[in-house]
């Protein structure tokens, strides 16, 4: 068998087109664009260039964008008092906190200080627990995006059995809630699982997000299993240029599954069309208009 290339970037764009044209439809009834403020503290390179893309994808849904670029340096204060500024901001509907935050900031306390109607990537407790409870929620986009791709592949996920590697606040437990929102039986593992290549073997849907290169061999898939790698980790080559790797052996993976994404071009580009996709929902929301019904 040689399985289905789920194309992520393929998906993302035609999401992108949706949201550019959600955000034109708000522009014209509210007659201004949403609205997403980006805080990149410090000059840590891989979140710099995060930051560039998001700003040009913004740019290019017609949405405005705030960005505001601090030191390194700046005290957990000051990065506090630019959260409420940005809370305040009427032209403002998403506030993003690039992470990691340097080590003299507490992650958790800005995180919990920005506005949870403001806050797409839905990392704020309010709204992990919204999502826990089956409440309308900002829901962290590489898990939407993941969700997004299994709907796409699959249509209805009712009674599959799915298991997520990997428990973090960002993607795995949020990733599960989407799955069991979505009527599958759940299973998440993380580095304390026994027998994970017995569990995974179980599922008709893995999502893989421990951030392990390759960790996920052939022999772990149930044929035809429907595979979503999120891992992306950056690992040196013998002749000395990195790659790009995901958590799946994609070689082996493509003999067995039934669907797979390809690393990269599968769930990245999804994270960052979730992001302008919760910028206009939250826009919405915050203008007392319904959701937008193409998103
Ligand atoms: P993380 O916070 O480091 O969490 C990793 C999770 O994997 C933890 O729950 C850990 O278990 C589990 N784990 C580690 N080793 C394991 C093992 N040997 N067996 C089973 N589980 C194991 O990572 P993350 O932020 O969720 O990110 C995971 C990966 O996704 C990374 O490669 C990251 O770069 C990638 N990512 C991609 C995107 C995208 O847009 N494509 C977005 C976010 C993240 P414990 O909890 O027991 O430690």
């Amino acid at each position: 068998m040689t399985a289905a290339l789920i194309d992520g970037k393929a998906v993302a764009l035609e999401l992108r087109s949706r949201v550019a044209q959600s955000a034109a439809d708000f522009r014209g009834r509210t007659g201004r664009s949403p609205g997403l403020a980006v805080v990149l503290v410090g000059e840590h390179p891989p979140s710099a260039a995060y930051v560039r893309m998001k700003i040009k994808a913004t740019l290019e849904a017609g949405m405005e964008s705030f960005e505001h670029r601090v030191p390194a340096e700046t005290s957990q204060d000051d990065l506090i008092a630019l959260v409420d500024q940005l809370n305040a901001d009427p032209a403002v509907d998403g506030i993003l906190v690039q992470l990691p935050l340097p080590k003299h900031v507490d992650e958790s306390a800005i995180l919990l200080r920005v506005d949870p109607a403001k806050d797409v990537d839905g990392f704020n407790p309010v709204n992990a627990g919204r999502l826990a409870t089956g409440m309308e929620a900002l829901v962290p986009c590489t898990p939407l995006g993941c969700l997004l791709l299994l709907q796409q592949q699959i249509g209805d996920l009712s009674g599959l059995d799915a298991i997520v590697l990997g428990r973090s606040n960002i993607v795995g437990k949020p990733m599960a809630q989407l799955l069991i929102g979505a009527n599958c039986t759940v299973t998440v593992a993380h580095s304390r699982t026994r027998n994970l290549p017995e569990a995974v073997r179980r599922a008709d849907i893995i999502v893989a997000a421990v951030g392990r290169p390759e960790m996920v061999r052939g022999d772990w898939i149930k044929p035809g299993a429907t595979v979503i790698d999120v891992g992306q980790e950056r690992v040196p080559q013998p002749d000395g240029s990195l790659k790009l790797l995901g958590d799946v052996a994609f070689d082996e993976a493509l003999e067995v599954a039934g669907a797979i994404t390809p690393v990269p071009g599968g769930v990245g580009p999804m994270t960052i069309a979730c992001l302008l996709r919760n910028t206009v929902v939250a826009a919405s929301r915050r203008a007392g208009l319904p959701d937008p019904e193409s998103l």
